[in-house]
């Protein structure tokens, strides 16, 4: 769906509501974020409206990791960056808080903090098993 009314990244994303615009193709627009983890950081808009990744056009999500590499390029080379990170949240547990499809691109630079960490845990060979049953039995 085009222009959900309600949503703030369908108007941004085409263009309704004006952006720190990096990038803007047929399907995207690559907007800076208002909030930014570090300077430079990147969102990636498609232009129809998704709630979430498993929601999306497979043709159009086939698009956005390549056009990733190509943003944190344009960090490393145009802003200095030494790294980035890809981020992408789906549902409020995972911390999505805006409800159209978007993918974070995080530059990082020398001497600052990197990704957001998780704690790694610890499962043994059975647990991990079934849990790779559970999720593979289950996907579409
Ligand atoms: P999420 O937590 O849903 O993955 O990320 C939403 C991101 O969108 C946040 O980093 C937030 O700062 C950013 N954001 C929310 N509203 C706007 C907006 O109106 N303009 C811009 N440029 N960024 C926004
Ligand atoms: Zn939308």
């Amino acid at each position: 769906m085009v222009g959900d009314n309600n949503c703030i990244f369908c108007k941004i994303a085409n263009g309704e509501i004006p952006s720190a615009t990096v990038y803007e193709d047929g399907d995207f627009r690559v907007i800076l974020d208002m909030g930014p983890a570090s300077k430079g950081h990147a969102l990636i808009l498609p232009k129809e409206h998704y709630k979430d990744l498993c929601e999306a056009d497979t043709a159009v999500a086939a698009k956005i990791l390549p056009l990733a590499g190509r943003i944190g390029a344009g960090m490393k080379k145009g802003l200095g960056a030494s790294g980035f990170n890809v981020v992408q949240n789906n549902g409020a547990s995972a911390g999505q808080t805006v409800f159209h499809l978007h993918v974070h691109v995080i530059p990082r630079y020398e001497g600052g903090p990197a990704m957001v960490s998780w704690e790694p845990g610890s499962a043994d060979a059975e647990v991990l098993a079934q849990t790779a049953k559970a999720i593979s039995a289950a996907m579409e």
